[in-house]
């Protein structure tokens, strides 16, 4: 029986496969166990063979153990069908974002995003330590929308939206907040469960806060609210709060500590792990993962940061921080702890000549990547 873990690589476009490289390297560097492969996906595939994510790519995505990401460029739908080859116009080719597909596809439906300030980096809020824990699969953003709606199809929702198309003029659209039990259930016992966890290793309370807005959507957020409530009953140890997502974005710029673990429905969850991330020093250090019962992608939270692509200016910290949450996914603690040892030196005490710009630095991804890893030999030293 094969006991390798099996990664696969998927380093996208604009600085992806740059900071993916970075990734790869020090996973290796630092010992992880596993073979890797790469695949294809993002926007040169949707240009040159019509879709972002190809079968083979998804495929082996499905049969690895775990999937690291780099990054991957999205455009609105008239640029993506001008950047589209001729021979593959007038085929009816649709651009769907390849992340949002392969979250469905393999039922990823967890977003794990850890913000924390590090030493050595000024930021907003030094104290800044808090696991956003985001529901992605339905909410906002399950893909529910209706562009120019007409009378019919709003009896389908409402009957005050009919009322509302007769009283005006010009374009109507709809994107539907789906929550089900079932998802707001599973994505509360991640939440309870990232929140003992983090407490037993002593980096936060344990306490859960769920950012919902249920005094204004009634339906479905009573339907996360009831979940949490559900779930808590079961973590008897772990303390439940609830906020409202707007006031707990206000308490988090003047008192980030208030947080430990907060979990959210999807578009509240991306909203808060952005702030968070602001809070704690940047895009440029802000990794993810995206977890299911079966899958597990890891990925920085920034884009492909098409301004800086091919430039060897990207900041691989996110990337490599994506590349430490998978070694601890695969069961390899040790190798994580490692390498978030190394960051932490490096961020603590590297020159300007070694960081990337956006660490207000003059050096390059590479000159980062390399303190990275003289950094994990010499902590390697120590020990
Ligand atoms: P997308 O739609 O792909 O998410 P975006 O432009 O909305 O793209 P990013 O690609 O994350 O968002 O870029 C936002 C800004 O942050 C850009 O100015 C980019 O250069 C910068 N940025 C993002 N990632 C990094 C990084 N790793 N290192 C340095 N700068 C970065």
């Amino acid at each position: 029986m094969n006991t390798t873990p099996h990664i696969v690589l998927l380093p996208g476009d604009g600085i992806g496969p740059e900071v993916t490289r970075a990734a790869h390297r020090v996973l290796v560097e630092a010992g992880l166990h596993a073979t890797f492969d790469e695949h294809p996906i993002g926007w040169t595939e949707w240009c040159e063979r019509g879709d972002p994510l190809p079968r083979e790519t998804l495929e082996a995505a499905r049969a690895a153990d775990a999937i690291l990401m780099g990054a991957i460029t999205s455009k609105p739908e008239a640029e993506a069908a001008r950047e589209l080859a001729p021979r593959l116009r007038d085929h009816g080719l649709r651009y769907r974002s390849p992340i949002v597909r392969l979250r469905k596809e393999l039922d990823l439906y967890a977003g794990l995003r850890p913000a924390r300030a590090w030493r050595g980096i000024p930021c907003a809020h030094p104290e800044t330590n808090i696991l956003t824990v985001r529901e992605s699969t339905e909410g906002l953003y399950a893909g529910i929308e209706i562009d120019n709606v007409e009378p019919d199809h709003a009896a389908l929702i409402h009957y005050e939206l009919a009322n509302l198309r007769e009283r005006t003029t010009g374009r109507l659209a709809i994107s539907a907040r789906i929550t089900t039990e079932h998802a707001s259930r599973r994505i509360a016992r991640v939440a309870f469960q990232q929140a003992r966890l983090r407490s037993h290793q002593g980096a936060t309370p344990a306490r859960v806060t769920l950012l919902e807005k249920p005094n204004i959507l009634r339906s479905t957020g009573s339907i996360m609210l009831d979940a949490a409530r559900a779930v808590a009953s079961d973590f008897p140890d772990v303390t439940l709060e609830i906020e409202n997502i707007d006031a707990a974005c206000m308490h988090a710029v003047m008192d980030p500590t208030r947080y430990a673990v907060v979990v959210a429905e999807n578009l509240f969850g991306d909203i808060f792990s952005d702030l968070a991330a602001g809070l704690a020093g940047g895009p440029g250090l802000a990794p993810s993962a995206s977890i299911g019962d079966r899958h597990a992608l890891f990925e920085p939270v920034h884009g492909s940061a098409p301004d800086i692509a091919g430039r060897n200016i990207a900041n691989p910290i996110a990337a490599i921080l994506s590349g430490a949450m998978l070694a601890r996914h695969i069961n390899q603690p040790d190798v994580a702890a490692r390498i978030e040892r190394a960051i932490s030196a490096t961020l603590a005490s590297a020159p300007a000549s070694a960081l990337t710009p956006d660490l207000k630095g003059r050096g390059s991804t590479t000159t980062l990547t390399d303190t990275i890893l003289r950094n994990l030999w010499s902590n390697d030293d120590k020990r």
